[in-house]
């Protein structure tokens, strides 16, 4: 008989993940908010659940995947939630993006009731997902890992253990910084060269090879080249991820001046109503203040 896994929150990345999950043979029980996610998913073969404890009371192992710390909080301890509906034993593994402090309270009301849980948020974006190519970044006790290692790895490429319970989503915080400071460092190069005269794509063709060249840089500069601010990553998104970083980075002490400045960037971009578009559109907010806009071939 096929492994019962339970997935709860069926978005963007949520439904490619099941998916591989189902082409690996295991068997889905899925469970969203939004009716038609769960009805798409069933019809291609996932067994539908009407509340995350149901969810969680017809499988062992459950996967969340949430946009933020409140939503994990209310879908797997709150009233119906994954918790309620756990059996003693069962590993709850929480995929989202969220403050690591939140991880950690989740996991304490997880141990009182005999419940593990991993926290195990993603990089990649939805290519990752839809190509089972994502980076996961896990925390939580090495033998509940152990467990869950194969199951991990048929949603991506690279599955690491980097600590204790919130290890997982401090990873990602760090990462998240390292984005947002490349794309706004790229986006100050582009309307320099932009402003100066130079063709912003023959400087983006001139430099990639040397030190300044990145994977954020091969994904971003022909997204600006080309206007196409269609979203892969959210700016809405980054600013939660920035918000949980600064949030943590207080908590510890810890200034990130640049960290805190982007942060600023995005808020703006929101109130222009840009919070549905690329990160890479951090390009207009410096296009603003420069009074020109960046394009190839100019
Ligand atoms: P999304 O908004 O597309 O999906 C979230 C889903 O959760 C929605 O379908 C929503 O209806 C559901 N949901 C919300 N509250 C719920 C509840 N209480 N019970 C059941 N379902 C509920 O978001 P996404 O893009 O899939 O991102 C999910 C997480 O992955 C976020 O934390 C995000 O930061 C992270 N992430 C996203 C990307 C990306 O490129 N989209 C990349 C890496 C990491």
């Amino acid at each position: 008989m096929p492994e019962q896994i339970g997935f709860v929150g069926l978005g963007i990345m949520g439904r490619p993940m099941v998916r591989n999950l189902m082409k690996a043979g295991y068997s889905v029980t899925v469970y969203d908010i939004v009716s038609e996610a769960v009805e798409e998913l069933a019809s291609e073969g996932a067994i539908p659940a009407s509340s995350s404890d149901e969810v969680a009371s017809k499988t062992d192992k459950i996967i969340t995947m949430l946009p933020d710390s409140a939503d994990s909080e209310r879908a797997i301890l709150g009233e119906g939630g994954v918790l309620a509906g756990a059996k003693s034993g069962s590993v709850i593994i929480d995929m989202s993006s969220i403050a690591p402090s939140m991880s950690q309270k989740i996991f304490k009301e997880c141990a009182n009731q005999g419940v593990e849980m991993l926290d195990a948020p993603v990089s990649g974006g939805e290519p990752g997902a839809i190509n089972a190519t994502l980076a996961i970044m896990v925390g939580g006790k090495q033998e509940i890992f152990d467990q869950c290692y194969d199951l991990l790895a048929v949603m991506g490429s690279n599955v690491v253990l980097t600590g204790d319970i919130g290890a997982g989503n401090i990873t990602k915080l760090a990462n998240q910084i390292i984005v947002a400071a490349n794309i706004e460092a790229l986006s100050e190069a582009m309307v320099l060269a932009q402003k100066a005269g130079v063709d912003p794509e023959r400087v983006f063709n001139a430099i990639r090879g040397g030190l300044a060249g990145s994977t954020v840089m091969e994904a971003k500069a022909p997204m600006m080249l080309d206007r196409n601010f269609r979203a892969g990553f959210r700016i809405r998104l980054h600013q939660k991820d920035l918000r949980n970083v600064l949030q943590t980075a207080q908590e510890l002490n810890v200034p990130l001046p640049v960290t805190a400045l982007v942060q600023q960037m995005l808020g703006a971009l929101v109130n222009d109503g840009e919070q549905d578009l690329d990160h890479s559109a951090i390009l207009h907010f410096l296009e603003k203040l420069a009074h020109v806009e960046v394009k190839k071939g100019s």
